[in-house]
């Protein structure tokens, strides 16, 4: 096969097979927001027999062929070679994974979903051990399976973070878990208490639903090609460049839940909506790791939907949507979204604490799968970490180690990209100011978009076409680093608490 021969086939074939993705993600957003409970077990047998095709697809001898033809003669950095080295990411699961631990890892994830969801209700760890254990254990076959000899958190990071090592990643804990402890440390012994009525009071759900389609449209989002949902959890699905589905959920009494929801979602959606349509259907189209997402949807949520600026612009329209809502200014309003407070639960938690959240979790799955920890050693291992980082223990499984939904799906190596994107969030924020300028009056007057055009320019546009590491480097001219994000979050607990570590 001729390299032009070769690259056609590639692209006709992993069209098909994007199709067949895009195609589940419409089903689980469908799932998640329309279904009803009747439709589970027809659904499941849908999503398997797709996974099936799939699984098929990415194994079709003519698919390797191509590819393989196409890697022989792409020059090194060219846009092929990147096509090859994304595709390859799936393509490697489909081979060297063999279909019988794919089909236990699947089974597993039900079960442990089914085991853990009681475990959770009851707060009992031990209900949840066992599958637990199995599910780290056939994690451990898939990695050797995938990297023989090698690291088997590397080899799960991968998944989700194409690229990112723990070698690498833990010196960036590391340098955030020492300087980020004392900080909130300092908040907790010496703070007062923000008065946080102004966020409290009558917000009727087709009110917040309407100011944050407001909030959406103005970053950017474009409605003709997505759409707003409610969903008991928060989501994002690109099905394609054109078709962004976001959903949302609210707190009648409070609202910044829903508002922040949405600017994250948007977040996410706008980097959707801003992969390369030329390379609609190929591995470049794609977004290129889950921290990249996440750098978006913080990005907007943080940086600019708890601004100062962002809130001078946001007020009229607030008062519009909420006449009846408590009296508040920007600087009444600005400390009520930048208030630290240790808690047990990581999706509650704020700006500040959440990476603490996200470093014992990295802590406690690298030394699972390294076997230096024991499932059943697991709750203990979790407290202690809860205390040291965070000054507070659990008081039972449930608002400990049962709280979330990750491990109990086999997922493991899928927190990082959490912290990851907060970092790369405040690094691209601080690296968009240095070029834009005045950002804060931008946002003042409502202008978005020069920050969405830099955006654009510098990530969005690039699909998967580098690796995130190279793609955060290229764009803000440095290595990825905790320095942007802790002198954010310094600066804002220095202005809102006065104290600074
Ligand atoms: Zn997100």
């Amino acid at each position: 096969m001729d390299l032009s021969t070769a690259e056609r086939r590639f692209r006709e074939l992993w069209g098909d097979i994007r199709d067949l993705i895009s195609v589940g993600d419409l089903l689980e957003w469908d799932q998640e927001t329309q279904m009803p409970a009747g439709g589970v077990e027809s659904r499941a047998k849908m999503v398997a027999t797709l996974e099936g095709l799939k699984h098929r697809a990415l194994n079709a001898p003519e698919l390797h062929e191509a590819l393989d033809t196409c890697a022989e003669s792409a020059p090194e950095g060219s846009l092929l070679a990147a096509q090859v080295r994304s595709a390859r990411l799936d393509v490697d699961r489909a081979v060297k994974v063999p279909a019988s631990l794919t089909r236990e890892i699947a089974e597993a994830r039900v079960g442990g979903l089914e085991t853990w969801r009681r475990a959770r209700e009851a707060a009992d760890f031990d209900l949840f051990a066992g599958h637990l254990e199995k599910l780290v254990e056939l994690r451990r076959q898939e990695a050797a399976a995938l990297d023989p000899g090698g690291n088997a958190y590397d080899a799960m990071l991968h998944l989700f973070e194409p690229g990112a090592k723990e070698a690498d990643l833990e010196p960036l804990f590391a340098d955030l878990r020492e300087k980020l402890t004392p900080l909130v440390q300092a908040v907790i012994e010496r703070a007062p208490q923000v008065d946080e009525t102004p966020a409290a009071g009558d917000f009727p759900a087709d009110r917040q639903h309407a100011f944050c389609r407001r909030l959406a449209t103005a970053i950017g989002f474009d409605f003709d090609s997505g759409r707003l949902d409610l969903s008991t959890h928060p989501f994002c699905i690109g099905i394609a460049r054109q078709d962004v589905r976001m959903t949302w959920r609210y707190d009648p009494r409070d609202f910044r839940s829903a508002v922040f929801g949405v600017l994250h979602e948007s977040g996410h959606g706008l980097y959707e909506q801003g992969l390369p349509a030329d390379q609609r259907g190929m591995p470049v189209g794609d977004a290129v790791s889950l921290g990249v997402h996440e750098s978006q949807s913080r990005l907007w949520e943080n940086h600019v939907g708890r601004s100062r600026g962002f809130w001078s612009w946001a007020l009229p329209h607030y008062r519009e949507a909420f006449p009846d809502a408590p009296e508040v200014d920007v600087d009444r309003m600005w400390p009520l979204l930048h208030t630290v407070r240790p808690s047990f639960i990581r999706v509650e938690a704020d700006e500040a604490t959440y990476n603490l959240h996200i470093a014992v979790r990295f802590e406690i799955e690298r030394a699972l799968l390294a076997r230096k920890l024991e499932v059943r050693d697991l709750p203990e291992a979790w407290d202690d970490l809860y205390e040291q980082l965070l000054g507070i223990r659990p008081e039972n499984a449930a608002d400990g180690v049962l709280q979330d939904i990750h491990w109990a799906q086999g997922m493991f190596g899928y927190f990082p990209t959490y912290t990851l994107g907060t970092m790369a969030a405040a690094q691209l924020f601080a690296a968009a100011g240095r070029d834009l300028g005045d950002l804060e009056a931008m946002f003042a007057a409502g202008e978005f978009q020069p920050l969405l055009d830099w955006l654009r320019e510098n990530v969005h546009r690039h699909g998967s076409r580098w690796q995130a590491p190279e793609l955060i480097e290229r764009a803000t001219g440095s290595p990825l680093a905790a320095d942007d994000l802790l002198a954010y979050l310094r600066q804002t607990t220095e202005e809102v608490y006065g104290v600074s570590e």
